[in-house]
């Protein structure tokens, strides 16, 4: 593949991990960017983002392609190689791969996983768990649905499904390192800081809302798009929202 070819050609500044399965088997691999590369096993300060974890949201996992080309292509480049010496990216560009096969086979607009939700009436007849309803903190307190024909359907308990697993796993692994953690979603031109919950905000919010407009300037010189950015309840209010419960 793409990637598979970039990273072989590579290899002073990226490979892949293959850090779970999905719950139909495909494998939830991760590509590693820094110098010096992982192999070396010296840690330095991480920065996740993960992308595709629903389905249907195809620009997400392209975004994330993007810019994995981006920071191994320009390695060479004063700034991005500047970033690699001081960050290792580790970056899943799909997080669902079971939906996303199923989104571009059967139905464009499948979001969720693709589990059989086995001992429940309405399980037998729906299919599938939207991770993004399914980490553990505060699971299932608001803007998720008990009922598995629900799109947002939290799943049966918190993590049941592998593809959050995995991710909850890798990320405590890594948790003393893990300085940002970025999840791409579609659509809306939104940055979406915690909580997703509650209405009170983390203690480093004010922190969290000077990186955001740092951004939000960034993406708005660069084609002159317009990202609001807060905290996932004071934008979203009562919709529903696409936030890691994290
Ligand atoms: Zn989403």
């Amino acid at each position: 593949s793409f990637l598979d070819d970039l990273i072989r050609s590579n290899q002073d500044v990226s490979s892949w991990e293959t850090i779970g399965k999905s719950g139909e088997g495909r494998a939830l691999k991760i590509v590693k960017i820094g110098y010096p590369p992982a192999t070396t096993g010296q840690t330095k300060p991480i920065i996740w983002i993960d992308a595709g974890i629903h389905a249907r949201e195809w620009i997400a996992p392209a975004t994330a392609t993007y810019i994995i080309s981006i920071l191994i292509r320009e390695k060479n480049d004063e700034e991005i190689s500047k970033m690699l010496k001081t960050f290792d990216f580790h970056i899943l560009p799909t997080a669902n791969p079971d939906g996303y096969e199923y989104s571009r086979l059967f139905d464009r607009f499948w979001r969720k996983t693709r589990s059989r939700n086995a001992g429940t009436f309405l399980g037998f007849f729906c299919i599938g768990v939207d991770p993004n309803r399914n980490y553990g903190y505060q699971w299932s307190r608001t803007g998720s649905s008990g009922n598995p024909c629900s799109n947002t359907y939290h799943g049966p308990r918190p993590f049941s499904e592998p593809e959050t697993a995995s991710i909850a796993s890798h990320v405590m692994q890594n948790k003393n390192n893990i300085k940002l953690f970025l999840s791409l979603h579609s659509y809306s031109q939104l940055i979406l800081t915690p909580w997703g919950w509650t209405r009170d905000l983390p203690k480093d919010h004010a922190d969290m809302m000077k990186m955001a407009e740092i951004a939000s300037r960034a993406f708005k010189m660069r084609h002159g798009t317009e990202y609001r950015y807060g905290s996932s309840t004071s934008l979203l209010c009562k919709q529903t929202y696409d936030i890691l419960h994290s």
